[in-house]
């Protein structure tokens, strides 16, 4: 293999050649580096090949699996260019408007405390009382070991809240999507989602074994033509769509999808992730949002770990679906039910977000005034209508990564979204807005960033502060 085929076969992966003018900055000092990362890594890859001869018993190494290689490849290069691991830093307070990180304080775009729920007391003296009253886990699945009362109180509020006949709650969101799907729907059933849906959702669709078609975001006439051209041939159909999408900041037609659904007999199902005590004078999400009956949708999926200050999922929609899911659904009824603290803790923050609409309306203001000042500077906000989320568009992994590194130096905590989970080319730094930022601190975040992104771009690529060879 020549230098240069190594160095891209190395490179593939990643989008640290994303740009011309990032690759035009690599020194010979620094292809040396990697092709000694890829030498090293194609050692491994020939040891993994030795040890699967007839014959070799040993099982392979978790060094020489694909997956840890591929993250090695990642590690080293990082490591090379200079570039600090901007994943699993230590915060040292509750995620707030602001976080204390590595003995500082940095105004904090990287959490879903949307309402600010969190920091509130009514939510930490609840989870105090339940564990005071049943301890820290409730031990089994609530099928064997039981209910709290605080179990069915929170599902009656939640239901109560989207206006549903019931509710259930799961240990986790993840597990909620997972389970869910691929408890209602199987082999000679379709699942149609949005190509944006989140990972949960897509492992459930996965793992129900139903045929899957994925439409492009947000792309209601392909998903028209998708249902005309394939419903005919299942039994149940299901559409998988959020309502409000966390990387893009944006929002589906539900109206329409609903139309669409009605037309050809199929289930909707909406993850509120990120639209509950987001979207809607009252936080209610994306039926509230658009003014639309809640029973229009069939299935409405959120999660704890947001808006509510906990965690876990849950579903809300009719009596049958709340009573297939608690005797049907894997995640439920194997898995151990939500901790008396976290239900109680969601539960209180349920009860603060009805009390206090008013943060949902802070939460709406500073959405739009941190796109609004984000356009004025010049930023690429993507598709984002200024709620919870807005991204800015850097583009170039490699430069997110660097500002991300840039931007906590000068007090500011805004995490990069890199390939695979957004394209290649689409890298970016990612904003979580709540109610509790003030519209100082979001002025100054924005001012910042833009101040960064201009050194950044103008080091005529990261890679320039690469060392000359390792
Ligand atoms: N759905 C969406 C849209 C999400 O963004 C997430 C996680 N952020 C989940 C489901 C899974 O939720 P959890 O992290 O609470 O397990």
């Amino acid at each position: 293999m020549s230098e240069n085929e190594q160095l891209q076969s190395v490179a593939k992966e990643g989008d640290w050649t994303a740009s011309t003018e990032t690759r035009a900055t690599l020194t010979t000092g620094l292809k040396t580096a990697v092709l000694k990362v890829a030498n090293a890594i194609d050692g491994a890859a020939r040891s993994t090949v030795a040890q699967l001869q007839p014959g070799r018993r040993r099982p392979p190494r978790f060094r020489d699996h694909a997956l840890y290689q591929s993250m090695m490849k990642y590690r080293l290069l990082g490591d090379t260019l200079g570039l600090e691991d901007p994943f699993f830093h230590e915060h040292d307070s509750r995620l707030g408007a602001t976080t204390v990180s590595g003995g500082r304080t940095m105004i904090n775009f990287g959490g879903y405390d949307y309402c600010g729920l969190n920091s509130t007391a009514q939510v930490a003296e609840a989870a105090h009382a339940a564990i005071d009253q049943y301890g820290t886990s409730v031990s089994a699945s609530r099928v064997v070991a039981g209910e709290r009362p605080v179990h069915r109180e929170f599902e009656r509020e939640l239901a109560d809240f989207y206006g549903t006949e019931d509710a259930l709650t799961f240990v986790s969101g993840h597990a909620t999507n997972v389970s869910t799907i691929a408890t209602l729907v199987g082999e000679g059933d379709v699942i149609f989602h949005d190509e944006l849906v989140h990972n949960s959702a897509i492992v459930g669709a996965k793992l129900s074994g139903a045929e899957i078609y994925c439409f492009p975001h947000n792309n209601c006439d392909a998903l028209q033509r998708l249902m005309m051209e394939h419903r005919g041939r299942f039994r149940n159909a299901m559409v998988i769509v959020e309502g409000h999408y966390s990387m893009d900041g944006d929002i589906p037609d539900l109206p329409r999808m609903v139309e669409i659904k009605n037309r050809f007999g199929a289930w909707l199902m909406v993850d509120e992730a990120h639209s509950l005590g987001v979207l809607g004078a009252t936080g209610r999400g994306a039926a509230e949002h658009f003014g639309i009956p809640f029973d229009d949708i069939d299935i409405w999926m959120g999660t704890l770990s947001k808006t509510l200050a906990s965690c876990g999922g849950y579903i809300c929609g009719s009596k049958e679906l709340i009573m297939i899911l608690k005797f049907k659904a894997p995640g439920f009824v194997y898995s151990v039910g939500l901790p008396a603290p976290a239900t109680a803790a969601a539960l209180a923050a349920l009860r603060v977000l009805k009390a206090e609409p008013e943060r949902v309306t802070r939460l709406q203001a500073n959405g739009q005034l941190f796109l609004e000042q984000a356009r004025l500077a010049g930023f690429d906000t993507g598709s984002s209508q200024g709620y919870c989320v807005v991204p800015l568009i850097i583009g170039d992994g490699i430069k997110a990564v660097k500002m991300t590194e840039r931007l906590a130096a000068r007090g500011v905590n805004a995490l990069p979204i890199i390939y695979p989970a957004v394209p290649m080319k689409a890298a970016r730094l990612r904003y979580f807005i709540t109610s509790e930022h003030t519209a100082e601190q979001i002025n100054e975040a924005v001012r910042i960033t833009a101040e960064e992104l201009k050194v950044v771009n103008s080091l005529g690529g990261i890679l320039r502060r690469a060392p000359a060879a390792v």
